[in-house]
């Protein structure tokens, strides 16, 4: 646990997650067709635990002929079992899945954080309880698409490919899956490759909980293996959560054929608070939009506008929160910022900071003493921001927050949709009205009203712009893996 240095926060002894109940195998194979199999290449890449360096597992690299057999395996099942079984069914076999993945919630959740470097309260409280309740939720329409689609007849699409990253590895995998499931779909899909084994673990869940072979296939590997999926032609949709760079890609890769695709893509979203807002929560408001989970969160509130005449305020109360914040162990319980989820990220990281340097930013950051192993940035905030600056316009994805000020109601909106990207917004106001005038205004998928980063399975989420487009979530969520006639 990294020791804060000032004096006035309190001095929290060490309570660190235990891991002896957790089962780890010191290699993955690949899930195709409800079995293991071993990659056609023969390789393997490892999964570190970025807390501290150390080997966690061995995870197979799948290549193009591994993600041939996977949607071979798909397709059989979907052709020969999942289209044709009654949705009463499918339903229990994902309500299965969710009471399995309940069951064993704090093994997800203490792998989850070795392997993400997240830490152990948000992947408790949040990604483990989240991942359940989407499956919980969809579980529940698969028997009741027609009132879902009143007056419509409801197709399955077929085989859904689909690639998520590595900021919810569990969650998004939940996201992606249990959707596509409850619509008849059956699915081939790619985890990120530095946080395989949460996905794996659920590939366990899922052969435990009887699915028919094939239904769900889960391949490991790098971008290579999820550019296979993409270009597989028996593939009917993609459904992508990533960077923009590698969803311009995906969508130049299918133009032309008839798949499908939802992308949700990167971020660089305003948290807007003006005078009128309950200051100590709208500080708390910011912390829990940049801070916590490392600011590894696509709709993270990387871009902070103050209202001019409290921005001291806010900017040094902010200050003293950020000094009571603890960087360290992600497994105690007491940390509140992990660490970075790869040594690349925290490269990406530290240039975006020497950037905001050299682009003439004031930077305060934390001085707390990381730990010696791993990769850890402190939480860090950048005054003195202009519009242009590369630091207010592309998307860190680190606890790296840009301050701007802003005058009336109208520069605002102009400066929060002066972005290339729409996934999410904050606003901190005690004015109804303005919040209303403002969710109309702001191209953002998501607008938080005097809270941020709130979900839940049945809110729909995705972006404007160069965020992507899609919703997932909710009964929008349907959508992405139904064909309507
Ligand atoms: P991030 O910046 O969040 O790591 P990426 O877009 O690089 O986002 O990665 C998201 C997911 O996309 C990962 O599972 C990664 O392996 C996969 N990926 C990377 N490149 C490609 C590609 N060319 N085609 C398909 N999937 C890819």
């Amino acid at each position: 646990m990294a020791k804060q240095n000032k004096t006035e926060s309190w001095e929290y002894a060490p309570s660190l997650e235990g891991t002896s109940h957790i089962q780890l195998k010191k290699k993955y194979d690949l899930f195709i067709d409800g079995k293991w199999v071993k990659p056609t290449s023969g390789k393997y890449f490892s999964s570190i635990n970025p807390a501290n360096e150390e080997l966690l597992a061995e995870v197979a690299h799948a290549n193009e002929a591994d993600v041939d057999l996977a949607v071979k395996a798909a397709r059989k099942a979907y052709n020969n079992v999942w289209s044709k079984m009654a949705p009463l069914e499918r339903a229990k076999y994902i309500y299965r899945i969710a009471r399995l993945m309940q069951e064993r919630a704090r093994e997800f959740a203490v792998i989850e954080s070795l392997d993400a470097g997240k830490t152990i309260r948000e992947s408790r409280d949040i990604d483990v309880p989240l991942a359940c309740n989407h499956f919980f939720y969809y579980a529940g329409w698969a028997d009741k698409l027609e009132y879902a689609f009143p007056n419509r007849k409801v197709e399955s699409l077929g085989v859904a490919g689909q690639i998520i990253p590595w900021n919810f590895p569990l969650l998004m995998a939940a996201w992606k899956i249990a959707p596509a499931l409850a619509t008849g779909n059956t699915v081939v899909l790619k985890p990120a490759e530095t946080t395989s084994l949460t996905a794996l673990k659920l590939a366990e869940i899922i052969e435990e909980s009887g699915l028919p072979a094939g239904v769900v296939n889960i391949v490991t590997g790098y971008g290579d293996t999820g550019a296979a999926i993409v270009n597989h032609p028996d593939v009917n949709k993609i459904a992508f959560t990533g960077s923009t760079a590698v969803g311009k890609i995906i969508q130049k890769a299918i133009a032309g054929t008839t798949k499908k695709s939802t992308l949700e893509l990167g971020g660089k979203s305003a948290n807007i608070i003006f005078d009128d807002a309950p200051i100590d929560q709208a500080v708390e408001g910011i912390v829990n939009g940049i801070f916590f989970n490392q600011g590894h969160v696509c709709c993270a509130g990387s871009r902070l506008f103050v209202q001019e005449n409290i921005a001291d305020k806010v900017i040094r109360k902010l200050k003293q929160r950020m000094e009571s914040l603890y960087v360290g162990n992600p497994l105690d319980k007491n940390t509140d910022i992990g660490a970075i989820n790869s040594k690349e990220q925290l490269e990406t990281i530290n240039k975006y900071i020497q950037i905001g340097k050299n682009e003439g930013a004031e930077i305060y950051q934390t001085k707390c003493d990381l730990p010696k192993k791993g990769y850890y940035c402190p939480p860090t905030i950048f005054t003195n921001v202009a519009q242009s600056n590369i630091i207010a316009q592309e998307e860190i994805f680190g606890p790296v927050l840009t301050i701007q000020t802003f005058r009336t109601v109208d520069e605002v909106i102009q400066k929060a949709n002066n972005s290339p990207y729409g996934l999410a917004a904050g606003v901190w106001t005690d004015k109804g009205s303005r919040i209303f005038n403002l969710t109309t205004k702001l191209r953002a998928g998501v607008v938080w009203a005097n809270t941020y980063n709130k979900f839940d399975p049945t809110s729909p989420f995705g972006g404007y712009k160069e965020s992507g487009f899609g919703r997932e979530g909710g009964l929008h969520g349907l959508n992405a893996y139904v064909k309507l006639n």
